[in-house]
């Protein structure tokens, strides 16, 4: 008799190779269908760069499913009802999908699962998307982890908990025909007018074999010195994988095998390897705060920064947006952002920090605004990483380590070519004058044929000021604490 068919719940987790639900539901033998849902009203419903990274994807992924006579279908609509739908369309007997961490997540897929089993369809859940679950990484005390460097000496001694997964083999066919390529199209997750992602596909190859290529590409180049490069925004010096792993085009536990793999071909020293495997804990630590704070997408994990005096200032908040603050390293990054869909991490770190503190902007408008504007926009390391410069996250660092964004520029970009690549009004300046311009003398602006307020802004607070007027914030904070 032939075997029922099984649905594939794809989320964030858009490839064939590693991908445990997939596998396991190849394994049983049966026709398998796999489903993409589209849900406006869930909590993490991708923002608006990350849907130009799926649409591309997806279509890949269609692509080479079909090659293998398996149909990917595109449903919008509350996720719940649409799984079960397609699961009562193609006569499943169960439905397979990797775990998601997120407190809403779980509660769609704990109460999905109910409706699929009182119809008397299986529903198996999987880890797809971490080395380590966050249950399975235990302080000493039985706790979850707060602070980043014991959790990272667990994980490294722990490692991963799973076997990476080949492609699978499908052994039976649906037949529902050719992918339904106009069924993606009706997602319409591309920009169409003004179509802003125009420059994105110089930037990305967003399928699968483009995740492989970028991380064959790092570990045989940057890698080599990621520890003295990643921290320059002038330098090719990371891997670009973060849009992959936000939506699965490669899993994590692929990167860190290969990473290992590399030292072990000789090609990669054991501190550059460490560096970059510790990075990735960083996503995974991330998660490990999601799940065990469920709060930690709106709420400060420091209970305190609840009476925090944020300002509310939306002309400020547009400048920052638009990268016209008069601050170059922080609008190279915002306008890099708006470019690219991507900001290097270091420049992530001073643009969050200018907002935050020097305009005592609420952490959670920038987080929003990057939600929308990040072809890796992450549901953990998202939240997790505003917080953490806001100083009210999990092990953030203190408070009055207050970025400076003109010392962060002449260390972390010390020719200007970054901020020269992004801010070409600046193009003219020295090196001298290149991360603070209304330092520089009249002359010297004239020569580079910038009148400071015309085509660039002045700064739109000043940076000593600013500085001082954050830790006052703070202060106030603190004392209505008591
Ligand atoms: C305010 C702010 C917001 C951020 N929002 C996101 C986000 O939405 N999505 C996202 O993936 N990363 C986010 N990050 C973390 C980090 O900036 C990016 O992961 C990194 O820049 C991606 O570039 P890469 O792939 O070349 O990194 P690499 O240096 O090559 O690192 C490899 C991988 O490790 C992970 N990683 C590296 N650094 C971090 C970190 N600090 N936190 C969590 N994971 C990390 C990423 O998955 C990354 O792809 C944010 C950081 C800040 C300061």
């Amino acid at each position: 008799m032939a075997k029922s068919p099984t649905l594939v719940w794809l989320r964030r987790d858009l490839r064939l190779q590693d991908n445990p639900a997939l596998t396991a539901a190849a394994n049983g033998g049966g026709p398998v269908v796999c489903l993409y849902v589209l849900d406006e009203e869930a909590v993490y419903a991708p923002g608006a760069a990350q849907k130009w990274f799926l649409h591309h994807a997806l279509h890949a992924l269609a692509e080479r499913l079909e090659g293998y006579g398996v149909s990917l279908l595109f449903r919008r609509g509350r996720e719940a009802d649409c799984v079960e739908e397609a699961a009562r369309e193609i006569g499943a007997a169960a439905v397979h999908w990797n775990r998601r961490y997120g407190a809403a997540e779980i509660e769609t897929d704990k109460s999905l699962k109910a409706r699929l089993s009182a119809a008397g369809i299986d529903a198996l859940s999987h880890n797809g998307s971490l080395l380590r679950e966050p249950w399975e990484l235990r302080t000493k005390t039985g706790g979850p982890y707060q602070v980043f460097t014991p959790f990272w000496k667990a994980l490294r001694q722990a490692g991963p908990s799973r076997r990476e997964g080949q492609e699978p083999r499908f052994d039976a066919q649906y037949g529902l025909g050719r992918a339904l390529a106009g069924d993606l199209d009706r997602l319409e997750l591309t920009p169409t007018s003004p179509d802003w992602a125009s420059a994105f596909s110089d930037c990305w190859r967003p399928s699968e074999d483009g995740a492989a290529r970028a991380l064959a590409e790092f570990l045989d180049g940057p890698a080599r010195s990621y520890g003295e490069d990643r921290n320059r925004p002038d330098r090719p010096g990371t891997s670009r994988l973060s849009p992959h792993l936000a939506i699965g085009t490669i899993s994590p536990l692929t990167v860190w095998n290969a990473t290992i793999a590399a030292m072990a071909a000789g090609s990669l020293g054991d501190a550059q390897r460490e560096k970059f495997l510790s990075e990735l804990a960083w996503r995974e630590f991330s998660y490990h705060l999601l799940f065990h704070n469920p709060q930690l997408p709106g709420e400060p994990l420091r209970p305190a920064f609840a009476r925090f005096p944020w300002r509310e200032d939306q002309a400020a908040f547009r400048a920052w947006t638009r990268g016209r603050t008069g601050v170059p390293i922080v609008d190279a990054g915002m306008r890099e952002l708006w470019k690219t869909g991507w900001m290097h991490n270091r420049v992530r770190m001073i643009a969050a920090s200018f907002l935050v503190k020097n305009l005592l902007i609420p952490w959670k408008k920038g987080e929003r605004w990057f939600w929308e504007t990040l072809v890796d926009a992450d549901p953990a390391s998202n939240p997790a990483s505003w917080q953490w410069v806001a100083g009210c996250g999990a092990d953030a660092a203190p408070y009055f380590r207050i970025f400076n964004p003109v010392t962060q520029g002449e260390k972390f970009d010390p020719d200007g070519a970054y901020v020269r690549a992004f801010v070409p009004e600046l193009a003219g300046l020295s090196n001298a004058h290149i991360h603070a311009p209304w330092t520089a003398p009249e002359a010297a602006l004239k020569a580079a044929n910038i009148t400071l307020g015309a085509a660039y802004p002045r700064p739109i607070v000043d940076p000593g000021q600013s500085r001082a007027r954050a830790l006052g914030a703070y202060d106030a904070m603190r004392t209505a604490a008591l």
